[in-house]
């Protein structure tokens, strides 16, 4: 990260005569502190107002997971609150179950919401699904992020609705936009690219939004550790199970050698999204024939995965 206490001989702020304390690769500019911290913050609002992510009267449930970019994702909102119209935050943690990990980022996802004075609801796996992740992926340690990830959308949406939500919002950033648009072409999932979640004209679901979508990675950790809110955290042990970590390890090599490249893939994206979208429309919503969630086939990817795991999941998740 190119952080630097802006002595001598390093770069002044391309704003104001103070030490800069960030480089961006991509545009030549460095930025003092007060700099970075209040761009950051016009970023994150600039994206909420264009995309209109968050209205007068919205209820927004944080999805906290106590790592790094749900832990930025709150402190921005939270800063951000005051100058909103009736709008109330709730910040939502699930734990999974993942011993040895869990324990720390729920604990960071304690202090950070009684600090912000937030209201912050807990859900865990095994009260809503009868067992803890670790327990549900016996034998199929290979396969942990998909179902990980299927649970873990069905618990948020289902504390989302509790909380009397009208938006989910979560923590991914610019990187993580920048690989799932990878990973879709990878898996020849062009649908998939051009699906906007935030879209619901029905009414069935909270729509997610993700304020963080046009911040990076190393602009979310420089943020943190300027606001001296860093904390070093484990890693989850299926991580290394993904494709998503490779995908991640790539990119960011390629982001360093061509500073620009993540963005340009999100704007690859939105052209597709402009000139294919009619075109690679998936089916209107349908609602799933043992739950009734919305979804684009016969079952939700929820009731899929019951059918094929059996007796071993328990609940509706709901
Ligand atoms: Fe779940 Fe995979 Fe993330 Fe671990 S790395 S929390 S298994 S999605």
């Amino acid at each position: 990260m190119e952080t630097g206490a802006g002595s001598q001989g390093k770069p002044r702020c391309s704003l104001c005569p103070e030490p800069a304390v960030f480089s961006d690769r991509r545009t030549g500019r460095h930025l003092c502190r007060t700099h970075f911290l209040a761009g950051i913050e016009q970023r994150v609002a600039g994206t909420i107002v264009s995309r209109n992510l968050i209205r007068p009267g919205d209820t927004v449930a944080v999805g906290l997971s106590g790592g790094k970019d749900s832990t930025a994702l709150l402190m921005l909102l939270a800063s951000l609150h005051p100058a909103w119209e009736n709008v109330r935050l709730v910040a939502v943690t699930i734990d999974e179950g993942i011993s040895g990990y869990r324990e720390e980022t729920i604990q960071s996802a304690n202090r950070l919401a009684a600090a912000l004075g937030v209201e912050h609801r807990h859900v865990t796996f095994p009260a809503l699904f009868g067992a803890p992740l670790d327990a549900i992926l016996t034998g199929r340690e290979s396969q942990a992020c998909t179902i990980c990830g299927i649970l873990r959308k069905r618990a948020l949406a289902g504390a989302a609705r509790e909380a009397g939500a009208t938006k989910l919002a979560t923590g991914h950033n610019l990187d993580d936009e920048a690989q799932s648009v990878l990973m879709n072409v990878l898996r020849g999932d062009l649908p998939r690219l051009v699906r906007d979640s935030s879209a619901d004209s029905s009414g069935r679901f909270v729509p997610r939004i993700k304020p963080l979508m046009d911040v990076s990675e190393k602009e979310i950790a420089a943020y943190l550790l300027l606001r001296e809110s860093w904390t070093d955290l484990p890693e989850c042990p299926y991580a290394r199970y993904a494709l998503r970590r490779e995908v991640r390890s790539m990119l960011s090599g390629l982001e360093y050698q061509y500073p620009g490249t993540m963005l340009n893939l999100m704007e690859s994206k939105g052209k597709i999204e402009k000139t294919c979208a009619g075109a690679l429309a998936t089916d209107p919503l349908r609602s799933c024939r043992e739950c009734g969630d919305p979804c684009s086939g016969e079952l939700c990817q929820f009731c899929q995965l019951k059918r094929e795991l059996g007796r071993e999941l328990s609940g509706s998740g709901s």
